[in-house]
């Protein structure tokens, strides 16, 4: 398991509260409209401000980010809302640019994680400053690659560090831009569990339909934060404009969310524990239940040893799933789990036949 040294706020002198939100535009574009951005975010009571000054672009030709002069509007937007500013970046030219105009937070993008020779580059150059990073995922679902560029920036010393889940790219058409395959953020925190994770519903969405039922889940997966995209006219922004939001429609997206509690203390939860514990003595009667049917199966198993029959007969495995799908249409259980179920309890029963005609043949 790795081993992550990871301070317990990750801007020390802002009081952040679940779910912790990043927002502001995909990209900075002129100086009026991140800064009308942010003071709309700002006057919402939006605390940490985005902005993609070089932007990594599939295709040449598209609006590749305004570069150094943007950062000259988010030091402005520092000075005159108080919020955190936070930018990507993809080289070490980059960092030495935002430690130069006071920049809070960086994130590396999802184009740059999967490239390990970059990552030690800008982890080498973030030794010794005092930024928070975020990680994003690599555009592949490759977990390790993820924890390794968390790693690398962590080995350096940086430990106001956290993870943004952004979804993983596919070939052809999904309902996401980038689907969220969760089960790779939810392993990220079972293996690093004291490390935030933040999700960016913009990037996994790819239009603004979908926006609050991601955001939704994530809470529910007891995720930290979220990272939304927002713009002061995003009709008309210059990149993603298909998912960015107003300030406004943020303030409502987020208060509308359901923040159910994780922590909850068992005492008080007498109900919740009252049905836990009939469930695990309804699996541990499933267990003996399947105990049983293997020690039939064992004696089925010698049975047709002695008698030279084959285990396995297919009439009496189709009869099998047959009748359990009624009887599982009839209880109005799930037959297709039933089926499921069946078919695997069946392979173990054939497993151990399969061992015991071995020892006598
Ligand atoms: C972004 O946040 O604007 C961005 C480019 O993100 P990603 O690296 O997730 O594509
Ligand atoms: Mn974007």
């Amino acid at each position: 398991m790795p081993n992550l040294n990871i301070s317990p706020n990750l801007f020390p002198n802002l009081e952040l509260r679940r779910p912790i939100v990043i927002s502001g535009p995909c990209s900075a574009e002129t100086e009026t409209q991140t800064i009308e951005t942010a003071k709309a975010l700002s006057a919402l009571g939006f605390k940490i401000f985005r902005a993609g000054i070089w932007k990594p672009r599939t295709r040449p030709g598209a609006f590749e980010g305004v570069g150094k002069k943007g950062l000259g509007w988010l030091k402005k937007v520092r000075k005159e809302t108080g919020m955190k500013v936070c930018i990507e970046v993809a080289s070490k030219q980059h960092i030495r640019q935002a430690v130069e105009y006071e920049i809070d937070a960086v994130w590396i993008g999802s184009r740059t994680t999967v490239n390990p020779f970059v990552v030690q580059e800008i982890a080498d150059e973030l030794s010794g400053t005092d930024l928070t990073v975020f990680v994003k995922n690599p555009v592949n679902p490759d977990l390790d690659l993820w924890i390794g560029a968390l790693e690398r920036i962590n080995n350096v010393g940086i430990t106001k560090l956290a993870a943004i889940h952004r979804g993983f790219s596919v070939y052809g058409h999904s309902r996401y831009r980038n689907p969220p395959q969760w089960q790779i953020p939810i392993e990220l925190h079972r293996q690093i569990p004291n490390l935030p994770i933040l999700t960016d519903p913009s990037h996994i969405c790819g239009n603004r339909e979908l926006l609050r039922e991601i955001s939704q889940e994530a809470m529910d997966l007891n995720f930290d934060g979220l990272m939304i995209e927002s713009h002061i006219n995003p009709e008309e922004s210059w990149s993603d404009s298909q998912q960015q939001i107003l300030p406004l429609r943020l303030k409502e997206l987020i208060d509308s969310l359901v923040i159910r509690n994780a922590n909850f203390e068992n005492e008080k939860n007498e109900k919740l524990n009252e049905y836990r514990k009939q469930i695990d003595y309804i699996d541990s009667q499933i267990i003996e239940l399947l105990k049983e049917r293997m020690n039939i199966s064992e004696i089925i198993g010698k049975l047709k040893q002695v008698q030279n029959i084959t285990i396995f007969q297919s009439g009496r495995y189709d009869e099998l799933l047959e009748s359990r799908f009624k009887i599982a249409v009839q209880a109005g259980v799930n037959p297709d789990f039933i089926i499921k179920l069946f078919k695997s309890i069946h392979e173990e029963s054939i497993n151990k036949q399969n061992e015991l005609m071995k020892k006598f043949s």
